[in-house]
């Protein structure tokens, strides 16, 4: 991110990494923000979502060209309006194997992945908490050749997520002009709003002041008829 950089900071809030991504360009208030305008953008992105280890982040940023990052932003972006245009079509019925044809694109990017497994000591806060049978544990792991593996935890976060949600569980906010998409966990499919603090608030406060111009209107009216 730039320094003269305006944006507020990129929203993580829709319940699924997969959907956060497809927030990455939203009106989360009154003008539409862009968080992967360019190969820095996505970097900065990536790292937030916890997507990419901090370390390889550093690999690549050292090792790429600033036009190479920009490319595999672009080819973010592409996918991201795929995967928009993927989850309109199909939330209001679940997946059966006749999408399997439209997936392509996605699984053509998830076959270049170089991802290995590796036996690797269990993250000191798992093995305090003392649940772990054991202190090591076995963890896919990616070797960060080229830029465009930036796309491949990306990539695995939608199949994933295509594979084991609920379609008819993505919302859009109903705040308008609000854009951003979440997953509706409740039992009772009644989360409204991308956040209670952000939208449910905002949506509460119009409420409020609708009413209270109802109430003034009716009461200014009512004192008209008295004085008639
Ligand atoms: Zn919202």
């Amino acid at each position: 991110m730039a320094t003269n950089d305006t944006r507020p900071p990129a929203m993580f809030l829709a319940g699924d990494p997969s959907l956060d991504f497809l927030n990455s360009i939203g009106t989360p208030v009154d003008k539409v923000v862009e968080w992967l305008a360019d190969g820095q953008d996505l970097m900065s992105w990536l790292e937030q979502a916890g997507l990419v280890p901090p370390e390889a982040a550093a690999t690549i940023r050292a090792n790429c060209l600033p036009g190479e990052l920009d490319a595999v932003a672009a080819q973010a972006r592409v996918l991201r309006e795929w995967f928009r245009s993927f989850v309109l079509a199909h939330r209001s019925h679940s997946l059966t194997r006749h999408s399997l044809h439209e997936l392509e694109p996605l699984n053509r990017i998830l076959e270049r992945d170089d991802a290995y497994g590796a036996i690797v000591a269990r993250s000191v806060d798992a093995a305090a908490a003392g649940s772990a049978a054991s202190a090591l544990e076995w963890r896919t792991l990616r070797r960060w050749r080229t830029p465009d593996s930036l796309l491949l935890p990306i990539a695995h976060a939608i199949a994933n997520f295509l594979t084991s949600e609920d379609l008819s569980r993505v919302k859009s906010c109903e705040k308008s002009p609000c854009t951003l998409f979440f997953l509706d966990r409740t039992r009772g499919l009644a989360r409204r709003w991308c956040s209670m603090t952000v939208c449910g608030n905002r949506a509460k406060q119009a409420l409020f002041r609708a009413r209270l111009k109802r109430r003034q209107r009716s009461a200014h009216r009512s004192k008209k008829t008295k004085a008639s």
